[in-house]
């Protein structure tokens, strides 16, 4: 009896199903826009350097520019003031990294309210019917928005008074980062926040409270309208840069099939 030789026979056979959770990474990736003063993040880029050409007659590559939090990507605790005391993305142990995951489907609360928050309440009744939050593991917050992902106006969701997109309250934030046992929240939005968390009070109560309390961030996720409740692997795999707060990943996610 040998798991991991279960594991893969299992995914040859399609008992357990393997599902991206990431987005293509292209220049046309949505990026977050935060307002003046503050800085901004790069898009994707592809520098060619050659191309079976006189560069390099026999070889195709690219140099590559990105912002460690472009496309799906990995919060680690250092990319906030509350978690700069924290892990740096290339600190995050590699076990953190293959870990339980539960959905919390929130699709048609979003499509009602873009401005949609989760509240404790809600995780509790979610709780109730389905069983508790993973201990060591992510809870994933569907809320349809991947379904926006290939547009970056309507991904951002903005007007005159800003991105409106759904999130977590400022209770449920500190909740989830000090009362649940999950280590971090996966979001199909820009950002772990929601789209109006700058008028929170504290601000960005997810990156804050979370990240100040050793979690993690998975945001821009897809395809988690495949995954089941309950019972799901998540392997999320972040670039180990050294000292960075953050970096493009794949997540991908193992599902088994009946
Ligand atoms: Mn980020």
């Amino acid at each position: 009896m040998s798991v991991l030789r279960d594991l893969t026979e299992a995914i040859r056979n399609q008992s357990v199903e393997v599902i991206d959770l990431t987005a293509p990474l292209s220049a046309d990736t949505p990026i977050i826009a935060l307002p003046e003063p503050f800085g901004n993040t790069r898009r994707f880029g592809l520098s060619e350097i050659s191309h079976y050409d006189e560069r390099g007659p026999a070889w195709y590559w690219n140099d590559i520019t990105t912002g460690e939090h472009t496309g799906t990507h990995f919060d680690a605790p250092v990319h906030w003031l509350t978690g700069k005391d924290g892990e740096d993305v290339a600190q995050v142990p590699v076990t953190r990294l293959i870990a339980p995951a539960v959905v919390l489907d929130f699709t048609a609360e979003a499509a009602a309210d873009p401005d949609f928050l989760l509240e404790i309440d809600y995780v509790k009744a979610w709780e109730e019917a389905n069983g508790p939050l993973p201990d060591g593991g992510w809870l994933l917050y569907r809320t349809g928005w991947d379904a926006r992902s290939s547009d970056q106006a309507e991904f951002l969701n903005a007007n005159e008074t800003g991105p409106h997109t759904p999130g977590i309250s400022v209770p449920c934030a500190k909740w989830l980062a000090e009362q649940a046992p999950v280590i971090g929240l996966g979001v199909e939005t820009v950002g772990t926040d929601a789209g109006a968390a700058h008028s929170f009070d504290p601000p960005f109560p997810c990156h804050s409270s979370l990240l100040g309390a050793g979690k993690y961030g998975l945001t821009q996720l897809r395809n988690l309208a495949r995954l089941p409740a309950q019972g799901a692997v998540v392997i999320a795999g972040p670039l180990p840069i050294v000292s960075g707060s953050g970096s493009p990943c794949r997540a991908i996610a193992l599902v088994e099939r009946s």
